[in-house]
């Protein structure tokens, strides 16, 4: 039987959260930790979460590039797009309006979603809420990390797409959000939940986060 051992980690963010270690073995304990260090705490992974919260207006303006496939998958895909583009499109213009950092990556993972042009993509993804905090999580998880993980590999990720398809769309991702990233964590007043009362700085240096 696996020993259950929850211990303080540092995570990808630099804050030092509690993770509970449960894989077997040194092999599965290193895995468990790789797994930690790679993803957010608990606090910044809330804070994502309520900034991508459905909203019931809002308007976003973007041009939706043509799909590419079979006419039919064209035209499914498209009415899925739609879809997405609809629910997505009002949280978009949220974070359009928000001077939090953290705002900014997020959107710039949702640009990086409607830029797919592969209808498979759409068509495959068509039970995928992309609005849902982890999806967004995830995706800002991997614009942070220095190196890939295949841990965290996903087909439903607009990431892990472009990875494959077309690195540069990830660079200009990544642009978009390291101005406000690099920048001093901004106080706005408009998410008081958003500061931990445990989470530690991390050790020298500035987290992007929080
Ligand atoms: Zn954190």
């Amino acid at each position: 039987m696996a020993a259950h051992i929850t211990a303080p980690t540092k995570c990808l963010c630099g804050h030092i959260d509690l993770f509970s270690f449960s894989s077997p073995g040194m092999s599965g304990r290193r895995q468990d930790r790789l797994y930690a260090n790679s993803t957010l705490c608990g606090d910044c992974s809330a804070h994502i979460r309520d900034l991508v919260k459905p909203q019931a207006k809002g308007f976003y303006k973007i041009t939706l590039p043509q799909l590419v496939g079979r006419p039919r998958s064209v035209s499914w895909a498209n009415s899925l797009r739609v879809a997405h583009i609809r629910s997505l499109g009002p949280i978009m213009a949220r974070l359009k309006c928000s001077t939090d950092p953290v705002a900014v990556v997020a959107l710039a993972v949702f640009e990086m979603l409607f830029k797919i042009t592969d209808a498979n993509f759409w068509l495959s993804g068509k039970d995928q809420a992309f609005g849902a905090g982890h999806w967004v999580v995830s995706e800002i998880e991997h614009l942070m990390r220095k190196r890939d993980l295949s841990m965290h590999e996903n087909s439903r990720s607009a990431y892990c797409y472009w990875k494959a398809i077309n690195p540069a769309v990830i660079h200009q991702a990544r642009q978009e959000a390291s101005a406000l990233l690099s920048s001093p964590p901004v106080s706005t007043g408009e998410s008081p939940a958003v500061q931990p009362s445990q989470a530690q700085p991390p050790a020298g240096g500035t987290s992007v986060f929080l």
